[in-house]
């Protein structure tokens, strides 16, 4: 089966691991600060924090923005459910913003309409966590501009778009937003095997996120109440918990960073690929965004017929031919947890729309031709029956 997405792991990466791993530090060590250090200038951003996960991240950032009971988050419907499940863990509520038939990206024009309905109710939303869907940046300039003039803070999820680019910078330079997170899963642009990391301009929004990544514990004598001196002491000072990242990930992720580039780039080539090879079938292909270089986490393609039928068939014939497609997403609020809080359907007709007919085909940078020729043969075959 050719895997819609899988991690890309040669000899370097196991040479760094297993150094770390003979080293005198498996947790806590250089190499998290080294990881957190090099993400930090590849983005341009100023601080950078690495954590067990990009839902430990959401978490711990929707938390050192001060989302609390009583709060309001709101999310797209098409993305991973830890974008929306984070605001919950912190007890606020979550609400759903509908996507852009052609992005699939929040739309702007959609949270601007609701914005100003939920500021007539005083509901607005503390936090606003856009999500780039396959790599390709949201509209941040216009979120950050509504952000400014409704008040509420943005979490960029950007597990998808590790490497990508807007408007000439690189994500996670949080220029337009307070935190911007991405995820390190096999499955993403690089991997840490499980890890997340949060990037921020912001010194007091890092060292909340650093205190909360190490159950609220402190050495640092500024964050002290007690006045102790002693060599040992150390302070709870929130209740954090262990969302460490270990010293064998950060090796990991340091020697597949230094291939960031080549890995996106790669992506990249075989979208081209696709995109000339479906031009004649009856598929929208993914649409691009002037203003964004995406970095091709997926190659979503749409089928035309929008009942549910003709992708579950397409589907269907092409994991009987071994290519793992995949669907990416259910719209979260379908989720049977998700219904359970008074969510229905009918919510966001684009976002349920796009579920019926989206369809991610194989994309990794372990494709070769050969694989590629298998996919677009098989997508073909598959959409004309
Ligand atoms: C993968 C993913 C996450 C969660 O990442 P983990 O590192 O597995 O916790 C969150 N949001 C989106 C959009 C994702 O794709």
């Amino acid at each position: 089966m050719i895997a819609y997405g899988r991690q890309c792991i040669d000899q370097d990466d196991i040479d760094a691991v297993v150094a770390t791993l003979k080293s005198d530090f498996l947790t806590q060590g250089p190499q998290v600060p080294a990881f957190e250090t090099m993400l930090a200038e590849y983005c341009g951003a100023r601080r950078a924090v690495a954590v067990s996960s990009a839902t430990s991240a959401l978490h711990i950032a929707c938390l050192a923005l001060g989302v609390g009971p009583g709060d309001l988050v709101w999310t797209s419907p098409i993305t991973f459910v830890a974008s929306a499940n984070c605001a919950l863990y912190c007890g606020a509520e979550i609400d759903f913003v509908d996507i852009d038939p052609r992005s699939y990206n929040m739309c702007v024009d959609a949270l601007e309409a609701k914005l100003a309905a939920a500021e007539r109710q005083w509901r607005l939303p503390k936090v606003v966590i856009p999500v780039h869907l396959a790599g390709q940046s949201c509209n941040m300039l216009r979120i950050r501009e509504l952000g400014d003039r409704y008040g509420f803070a943005i979490i960029e999820d950007a597990s998808h778009a590790v490497g990508a680019r807007y408007l000439g910078e690189p994500v996670g330079s949080c220029r337009y937003s307070d935190i911007t997170i991405f995820s390190f899963h096999p499955v993403k642009i690089i991997t840490t095997a499980e890890g997340g990391l949060a990037l921020t301009n912001d010194h007091g929004l890092a060292q909340r996120m650093e205190l909360l990544r190490t159950h609220g514990i402190s050495r640092d004598r500024a964050l002290l109440q007690g006045g102790h001196d002693e060599g040992w002491y150390y302070e709870q000072v929130a209740l954090g918990f262990n969302y460490r990242m270990t010293e064998l990930q950060a090796a990991l992720g340091r020697s597949q960073a230094t291939r960031l580039d080549r890995f996106v780039a790669r992506r990249r080539e075989l979208a081209a690929v696709y995109d000339d090879a479906f031009v004649e079938e009856n598929l929208v292909p993914p649409w691009r965004d002037p203003q964004a270089v995406s970095s091709f986490h997926l190659y979503i393609i749409r089928v035309s017929d929008d009942s549910g039928e003709g992708r579950r068939r397409v589907y269907d014939a092409l994991h009987s031919g071994g290519v793992g497609a995949n669907v990416h997403y259910i719209p979260v609020y379908l989720q049977p947890f998700y219904r359970g809080l008074g969510f229905a359907a009918g919510m966001c007709p684009q976002a349920e729309t796009y579920y019926r007919t989206a369809l991610s085909i194989p994309l990794h940078p372990s494709i070769d031709a050969d694989d590629q020729a298998v996919v677009i043969e098989a997508v073909r075959k598959a959409v004309r029956n």
